[in-house]
């Protein structure tokens, strides 16, 4: 008689004593802007434990994963939900790529949520490079600006500074179109950015050549 209560407490401790899975779908499921709470204390680890949070959803058929769930314009490659950034938005997230910090670009962008457990993940790394060299790191986590109701959306179709360093740094080259005329500023700040991009690579060569 007590039998099917008893089963759903049975599958709600099975949950339960599986917690970092639990946990990772909560941060993969689209939601509210949320901070991730690692589970682990070692810097390195908690930077294998978020990436695998970001990683792009991938289709699933007979436990066998191909291709991606959503990587479509204006959708989250995590979740899948629509969002449509503004090109001068501040918190506009770098392009996904497929493997979370290397691959190819995707289509698809990261909704506000993943958008902050990509910065989160950004400066987890960056402590790791501090506390590497020795040096003092601040934990600043900027906040997501709530999107303006009363100013027309544009659709995204340039690059930020942001977007060309985060590129170079993983290994794209990045060349404006054959027929877009670039201006002496754009060229400087597309150079700038490939150079801090480089830098980056530079730094990530050097860290993993010890
Ligand atoms: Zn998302």
């Amino acid at each position: 008689m007590y039998q099917a209560p008893l089963l759903q407490n049975n599958q709600a401790n099975m949950m339960n004593s599986n917690p970092f899975a639990n946990k990772r779908e909560k941060a993969r499921s689209p939601g509210p802007v949320m901070e991730y709470q690692y589970e682990t204390l070692r810097p390195k680890k908690q930077y294998k434990e978020i990436k695998k949070v970001m990683r792009p959803s991938k289709k699933k058929f007979l436990l066998m994963k191909y291709g991606f769930s959503f990587d479509i314009k204006n959708r989250c490659v995590v979740c899948g939900s629509q969002h449509m950034w503004e090109a001068d938005d501040p918190m506009r997230p770098y392009i996904p790529l497929t493997e979370v910090d290397k691959g190819r670009p995707m289509k698809g962008t990261f909704c506000p949520k993943h958008t902050q457990l990509w910065r989160q993940m950004e400066m987890l790394e960056q402590q790791i490079l501090a506390d590497k060299h020795g040096l003092d790191f601040k934990r600043f986590v900027p906040k997501a600006r709530l999107p303006s109701l009363n100013r027309p959306k544009q659709p995204v179709t340039t690059l930020t500074p942001n977007d060309v360093a985060h590129l170079t740094a993983a290994g794209w080259s990045v060349s404006p179109p054959e027929m877009d005329k670039e201006n002496g500023a754009e060229r400087f700040l597309r150079l700038k950015a490939e150079i801090i991009g480089k830098m980056e690579q530079l730094e990530r060569t050097l860290n993993n050549g010890e």
